[in-house]
């Protein structure tokens, strides 16, 4: 399996995952030309997707989804999710834009294939309407995704814990959010159970998370204004170590630039 993040952070998100048969999105929250942009980066194109799977409905999670829509590529959501955005408290011509027919539907905790990729949704704690964190696996190696969580709970823990790529965010250094010049009820969505991993939580979850067989660690929907990169992967190095692992690579995913193409 192949994995590259095509950009990660508050200003959009989207990490493109290929097999032998399958060539996926998960979320497009960049605008259809950036995503175009940066797909031809690594030599991929729109129109070769079999499925963009979007795991919920904030802004940098769905930018792009109206080219995509246009292209019949087959959007994988819940209905939680689309009612969300295409209600009337969010963009109501968004529910004209996505036909029907190229929608499937999945539920949280229900698997899905995708040619020969294994989708495994798991609920995730974030203030949308159905958030999901996914496990991905060929049958050979798995990857585990989870941005977007305003803690990591034991289902959490448990979707993620056999992921030989492991994606996790840590959004923000908690003291850099807490001095920083975000309005104090930002940083308290931020910081609450329904907001984003902070370096130290994501940190922790590292820790339980290490396994003989894991590869890699990526950290991201790392924030511009409340962290960086060198913060996050310091305390997610100190995690590895404390596991014992400290010689396995970790990195930040970038918000601008298009990440290495992993390959698994
Ligand atoms: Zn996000
Ligand atoms: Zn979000």
């Amino acid at each position: 399996m192949n994995v590259c993040i095509l950009a990660s952070g508050s200003a959009g998100n989207a990490i493109y995952v290929e097999s032998r048969r399958a060539r996926l999105l998960i979320d497009a929250g960049l605008s259809g030309t950036d995503l175009a942009r940066r797909l031809a980066q690594i030599g991929r194109t729109f129109d070769e997707l079999d499925g963009v799977i979007i795991t919920h409905e904030h802004t940098d999670h769905i930018k792009g989804l109206r080219p995509i829509a246009r292209r019949r590529i087959p959007l994988y959501l819940n209905r939680s999710t689309y009612a969300a955005m295409t209600g009337p408290q969010w963009e109501s011509s968004l529910r004209s834009a996505l036909p029907l027919e190229a929608i499937r539907w999945v539920e949280n905790g229900h698997s899905f294939a995708i040619h020969d990729l294994v989708c495994s949704p798991f609920t995730v704690s974030h203030d949308a309407a159905d958030p999901f964190g996914l496990a991905i696996t060929d049958g050979r190696v798995r990857v585990g995704i989870a941005t977007d969580l305003g803690f990591v709970s034991g289902l959490v823990l448990e979707r993620l814990k056999h992921a030989h790529l492991l994606i996790l965010e840590a959004n923000h250094d908690e003291a850099m959010l807490k001095n920083g010049r975000y309005p104090w009820p930002v940083k308290q969505r931020i910081l609450g159970q329904y907001g984003h991993l902070s370096n130290g939580a994501a940190a922790t979850a590292i820790e339980h998370l290490v396994h003989a067989d894991i590869q890699e660690v990526i950290l991201a929907h790392l924030s511009q204004e409340n962290n960086r990169p060198d913060l996050a992967i310091e305390a997610a190095s100190e995690a590895l170590d404390r596991a014992g692992r400290l010689q396995m690579p970790v990195s930040a995913a970038e918000q601008h630039r298009v990440g290495v193409m992993r390959e698994l």
